[in-house]
């Protein structure tokens, strides 16, 4: 057989690899800092690390339930109250994925027929478009505005039409950082509503809401409470991206149409894992509230620093990525840039125009993420700083 025949289905196919790879891998070829794709460069809690290990040794090491282990789903119900004063059942309301990438793609590939349209506000996560795409539905973009991020509401409603099943909300999201404020999500609530359609939110970064700002779960609004299907990690806020144990929480119809599909990517999530998230998402106040003040003070440095280096930094309200506009800087756009940084200056960083299906709207956006040690934020500013002078 040639290649020829074994290409790429052709929904998947005009995506190409992911920004992530390519920037992380363009930063071990050059030895660069790598602020690009998000990850910590530090692990989680030891105790952690220890329960995982010890959950190896002892066993089972077997399939778990698919819908996630009731330990790590009882976990979750109770954090949902203690947080957000959401009531959640466990048994028929919370599926554990393989990450929030699973968690997310199970729920499209679950719910959408061919022919549906999903709202995308960009800028936008990039998984969300090649999985509806092969779910055989059609994005429908929604910019947000600029440089506030700013939802415009009518935009949004002429964007709907009898065809659109569901909106996306990433919040806070990535990457520009945006948190939405209750109101917002009241009256996208109200919208949904009348229109009969679905929200898929995307809450990874729940934990990571900057200066008094706070998350707002879709299932805590009313009108999205049987219509909301809520995904999140717990990658980000146990600084175990690797470990990949995500969630869905929806209400009992949509949890069904979640595992339908959830059953049949990856059935269940490694046990291990997810006996130590289970410890993990039980961990008192204290654990989240020390969380919360690491990043805010590496998004302070980060911030400052590349503040007081001249460039025009975007500080976010919420997730762990800062971004700075370019569009002073001489430079063809942010992949040009961001090539150029990581292979002459040493830092990588992502050009944030892949997160536009037209990039020409967000060419003057880079992102860096302040995920990493101080010592290691310290040394991108000192190689950006050389590079200024
Ligand atoms: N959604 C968003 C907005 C993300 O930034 C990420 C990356 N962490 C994911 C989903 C994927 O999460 P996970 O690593 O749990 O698969
Ligand atoms: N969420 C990470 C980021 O935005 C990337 C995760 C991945 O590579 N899939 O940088």
């Amino acid at each position: 057989m040639t290649g020829e025949q074994h290409r790429v289905c052709s929904a998947l196919a005009p995506f190409g690899t992911s920004i992530f790879t390519e920037m992380s891998a363009l930063a071990i070829r050059s030895k660069a800092v790598n602020l690009s794709q998000g990850f910590p460069d530090f692990d989680g809690p030891h105790d952690l690390l220890e329960a995982a290990a010890k959950a190896i040794i002892d066993g089972p090491n077997q399939y778990t339930p698919s819908a996630g282990l009731a330990t790590l789903r009882e976990a979750i119900a109770a954090k949902m109250q203690r947080f957000y004063d959401v009531e959640v059942d466990p048994r028929d309301e919370v599926t554990i994925t393989s990450g929030a990438t699973e968690g997310l793609a199970a729920t499209l590939l679950g719910l959408l027929e061919p022919g549906d349209e999903v709202v995308l506000l960009e800028p936008c996560y990039d998984l969300y478009p090649p999985i509806i795409a092969r779910a055989g539905g059609t994005a429908v973009y929604v910019s947000l505005g600029q440089p506030g991020f700013e939802l415009d509401f009518e935009a949004l409603k002429e964007a709907l039409t009898d065809r659109t099943r569901a909106i996306v909300v990433n919040n806070p999201q990535n990457p520009c950082g945006k948190v939405f404020i209750r109101e917002e999500l009241t009256r996208l609530g109200e919208l949904c509503q009348q229109h009969n359609i679905l929200v898929l939110g995307d809450e990874v970064y729940e934990h990571l809401v900057y200066d008094g700002r706070s998350h707002h779960t879709l299932l805590s609004i009313p009108a999205l409470r049987d219509r909301a299907i809520v995904v999140s990690s717990t990658a980000k806020t146990f600084s175990m991206t690797g470990w990949k144990v995500g969630m869905v929480i929806a209400a009992p119809g949509l949890t069904e149409a979640v595992r339908m599909s959830h059953q049949f990517l990856t059935f269940c999530t490694p046990g291990a894992f997810q006996r130590a998230m289970a410890k993990g998402i039980g961990m008192s106040h204290s654990y989240y509230r020390d969380l919360l003040s690491l990043y805010t003070a590496k998004r302070q440095r980060l911030c400052d620093g590349l503040d007081e280096l001249g460039f025009d930094v975007h500080a976010p309200q919420g997730t762990y990525y800062a971004s700075i506009d370019i569009t002073k800087l001489d430079f063809e756009d942010d992949l040009a840039f961001c090539r150029y940084l990581a292979t002459n200056v040493g830092v990588a960083a992502i050009p944030s125009s892949y997160f536009w299906h037209q990039r020409r709207e967000g060419t003057h956006w880079v992102r860096f993420c302040f995920c990493k040690k101080d010592k290691t934020l310290d040394q991108a500013l000192e190689r950006l700083r050389r590079w200024k002078r």
